[in-house]
């Protein structure tokens, strides 16, 4: 176990496990298909290197979610949160929310699903907050009529 303080947060880490976790199951899109999650991998590269090198050591991997929330047009761009369950504990929840980059913030918890399969006992949550553009040559809102991205990759990581 690795402890970690970022800013309010104390975080106790089974560093080894969660990568090896992400190792064998993490993909860009979580295991999803929509257009959300594709534009997501399309488009994260253009956050700063700090994204990146925040969850670096935590064994986490900015192309790797474990989700992707997609919450709508934000900044001429569109707002998005993916998550990563992290092997560990959070030995202290902080207050508000990281800076990590320009226009990039994170967060930690213990209450983020959906619960994802053969994921090391006990865990939490990491969330960063970002705006990405949209990339993809389709329409975002013609995407929008098909949203059922959270019960897609819950199916996917939690069938065996
Ligand atoms: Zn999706």
């Amino acid at each position: 176990m690795t402890e970690f303080v970022l800013g309010s947060y104390r975080l106790e880490v089974d560093v080894e496990a969660t990568r090896a976790w992400y190792g064998r199951y993490g993909n860009a899109t979580g295991g999803c298909g929509c257009a959300y999650c594709r534009n997501y991998a399309a488009a994260v590269g253009v956050l700063p290197p700090e994204a990146a090198a925040f969850l670096e050591p935590l064994g986490l991997n900015l192309r790797r979610p474990g989700d992707i929330g997609e919450y709508g047009p934000r900044q001429g761009g569109r707002w998005y949160m993916p998550m990563w369950h992290i092997a560990g504990r959070l030995l202290e929840a902080g207050e508000g929310e990281l800076p990590v980059a320009p226009g990039v913030t994170a967060g930690f918890a213990t209450d983020m699903g959906p619960f994802l399969r053969n994921f090391p006992e006990p865990c939490f949550q990491c969330w960063l907050s970002m705006t990405l553009p949209w990339v993809l040559e389709e329409p975002a809102d013609e995407a929008a009529d098909d949203r059922d991205d959270e019960v897609k990759t819950l199916d996917r990581r939690t069938e065996p």
